[in-house]
């Protein structure tokens, strides 16, 4: 029997497949686990954990629990990699671009300073020892939005195992788990509405993670605006990629480099996600389609376009 359970969190609509239904508990327990993580690190509720990190900074560090201590040491770790293009610290750039997004209208160069000014992961002080958490200087601001769902993605598998599931399809917004069974995803188009797929991608006991700049994308005095934002020059991200989809093994490194690869571009991320043995679908902003070669037998085009094989420098 298949058991599928569907519903909100993190901003968008989960889902839970267990395709050997022996375990009456896993589900829920599932959405339990990812509605305490919302909870925790929403950035749009006064009173959660995040939110009262933000609030103390400067001031007084905050216990936390071991999820939010290991996400934020793992979204450092990120930051190392990607030499900044992920930051968990680019709060103040990405709060004033949602707002900019939702008022339409671009903040000032004084703002977008200040807002830079701001960013800094080694500002962020965790006390694994203590269980406490603080940033240095007042205005800090960390945003989880770029690792969350990779990150409950895989604590999701991991709670599901201690259940006794072993083949299951987790799909958290577009970040998705296939465990113990090889089943067909659809890769979103993103130049079409969402839901509309650009190709389907055979996923067997890996994840697949997209991050584009077609998700809260808005047009500011002709000019299109969206909320990946590149930390080093306090705008979105303008790299030439439209979307880029990551599969790999763990959801949450996928997550921050998928976020990552739209900061750094094809050529740059390429080079980083190769040396991570990670595979990639990327879309570049006039549509182009390429994917590894590892992705070869794995990946199909919908329709006619056609793609380019070795997505590396030269391919570019
Ligand atoms: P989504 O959550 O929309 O699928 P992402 O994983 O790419 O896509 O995360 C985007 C979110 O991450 C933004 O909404 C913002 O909260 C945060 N963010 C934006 N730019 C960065 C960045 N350079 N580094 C870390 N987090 C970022
Ligand atoms: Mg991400």
């Amino acid at each position: 029997m298949i058991l599928e359970k569907s519903f909100p969190a993190m901003g968008t609509i989960n889902s839970i497949t267990l395709f050997d239904n022996q375990v009456p508990d896993a589900a829920s327990d599932a959405r339990s686990y990812l509605v305490g993580l919302n909870r925790a690190w929403t950035c749009f509720q006064e009173d959660s954990l995040v939110s009262q990190i933000n609030r103390s900074a400067g001031q007084s560090p905050v216990a936390v629990g071991q999820d939010t201590l290991a996400v934020l040491g793992q979204s450092k770790a990120f930051g190392e990699m990607t030499d900044g293009a992920f930051d968990v610290t680019a709060g103040p750039i990405a709060a004033l671009w949602k707002a900019a997004l939702q008022r339409g209208e671009i903040p000032s160069d004084e703002e977008i300073w200040q807002a830079m000014a701001l960013v800094d992961r080694n500002d962020m002080i965790l006390d694994e020892a203590a269980g406490t958490v603080l940033l240095r200087r007042a205005g800090q601001r960390i945003d989880l939005g770029g690792v969350a769902k990779g990150y409950a993605a895989d604590g999701l598998r991991k709670r599901l195992r201690q259940h006794g599931v072993h083949r299951a399809l987790l799909n958290l917004g577009g970040t998705v788990a296939a465990m113990g069974c090889a089943q067909p995803v659809g890769i979103q188009d993103p130049f079409r509405p969402t839901g509309v797929p650009m190709g389907t991608l055979m996923l067997e006991d890996r994840c697949a993670v997209t991050s584009g700049v077609y998700e809260r994308y808005r047009q500011i005095d002709g000019r299109p605006y969206h909320h990946i934002v590149d930390p080093r020059t306090g705008f979105p991200a303008k790299s030439g990629l439209a979307s880029v989809t990551l599969i790999g093994e763990d959801a949450v490194r996928l997550d921050a480099l998928a976020t990552a690869a739209i900061v750094l571009g094809l050529e740059e991320s390429a080079a980083l996600l190769a040396s991570q043995g990670i595979e990639a679908v990327f879309v570049t902003d006039r549509g182009r389609v390429l994917i590894t070669k590892g992705l070869k037998r794995e990946f199909q085009l919908l329709d006619r376009r056609t793609y380019t094989v070795g997505a590396d420098a030269s391919a570019a």
